[in-house]
């Protein structure tokens, strides 16, 4: 029987709408072999559904997803094997929980600034026990307020990029994921590259920073996509990666368990997990 994983799954420890246990159980039932919850910027998940995984015989990595700023926009940088709890990521998710913090104060300055006064405390109360306190939970406040008559118009009115009331976030570059990823004995891999803007003609750069593997099975990553994305991990000796992506049921059908890659990939990259541990060791 062909075995099947999913390396690539958002729970509601980021923007999912299933929880970790959830995920396992689905990933359970759809008779997935291994899988990777890839939360951004945030690992609550992993403590979760590691015993969870392990009670229903499911192949756990640790995983990550890390959002970088790159250029104008945005590079998801995806960590596996990562040692959830070591230093280096509790240090970099503390500074980016802690920016996420600061921006809420200052989304709410100029909110108050156009005559639509919010209190952050009311949207860190919102956010609850999210890791990552974001606009959704500013725009849930702004609809309980009566400004806007629901979410989307609060962003396409105030809290969408070029808006009024935007306020960039600090992200760190491509560079500092991967070190993070690396520091926490962990392996990077760069995300759907082939649909994100300026990454297949950045490659050759994210390559030279070290990345050790490509996403290649990604849902809206055409054939050909695929094709060269494999080709060009095979030229650079990288290992591939792949999954669905799933948030559950925020973008229609979840695809945990209908999109599935092939368990020769996870262990192409154990194989990489691995060559790079003998090398640690020789030095
Ligand atoms: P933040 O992490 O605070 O930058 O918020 C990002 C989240 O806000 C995304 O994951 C989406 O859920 C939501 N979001 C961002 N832009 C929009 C938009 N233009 N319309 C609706 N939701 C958006
Ligand atoms: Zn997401
Ligand atoms: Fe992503
Ligand atoms: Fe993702």
């Amino acid at each position: 029987m062909m075995k099947y994983i999913d390396l690539h799954i958002h729970s509601t420890v980021s923007d999912g709408s299933f929880t970790p246990t959830q995920i396992v159980e689905r990933a359970a039932r759809y008779e997935l072999s291994a899988i990777a919850i890839t939360d951004h910027d945030a690992v609550a998940a992993i403590d979760e559904a590691m015993p969870v995984a392990q009670k229903l015989g499911i192949e756990y990595i640790p995983g990550i997803e890390i959002s970088t700023a790159w250029c104008e926009g945005r590079m998801h940088i995806l960590g596996y094997f990562i040692d959830h709890h070591s230093p280096a990521i509790r240090a970099l998710l503390d500074k980016l929980q802690q920016s996420r913090r600061d921006r809420i104060y200052q989304i709410c300055r100029r909110l108050e600034e156009l005559g639509y006064p919010v209190d952050p405390e009311e949207v860190f109360e919102i956010a609850g026990g999210a890791s990552s306190v974001g606009r959704p939970h500013i725009a849930i406040a702004m609809e309980r307020h009566g400004y806007v008559p629901n979410l989307q118009a609060a962003f396409d009115r105030y809290l969408a990029y070029g808006k009024p009331a935007y306020v960039p976030r600090w992200a760190p570059t491509p560079q500092e994921a991967i070190d993070t990823i690396h520091k926490s004995g962990g392996l990077a891999s760069i995300a759907h590259c082939a649909v994100t803007e300026g990454c297949m003609e950045n490659l050759d750069k994210i390559i030279a920073m070290g990345i050790d593997a490509i996403e290649v099975y990604y849902p809206f990553h055409k054939p050909h996509q695929e094709q060269l994305l494999k080709k060009i991990a095979e030229d650079h000796n990288l290992a591939i990666t792949g999954g669905s992506d799933c948030h559950g049921i925020v973008r229609g059908e979840p695809l945990l368990g209908i999109f599935k890659v092939p368990y020769r990939v996870l262990e192409s990259l154990k194989e990489k997990y691995a060559s790079i541990k003998k090398q640690e060791v020789q030095i």
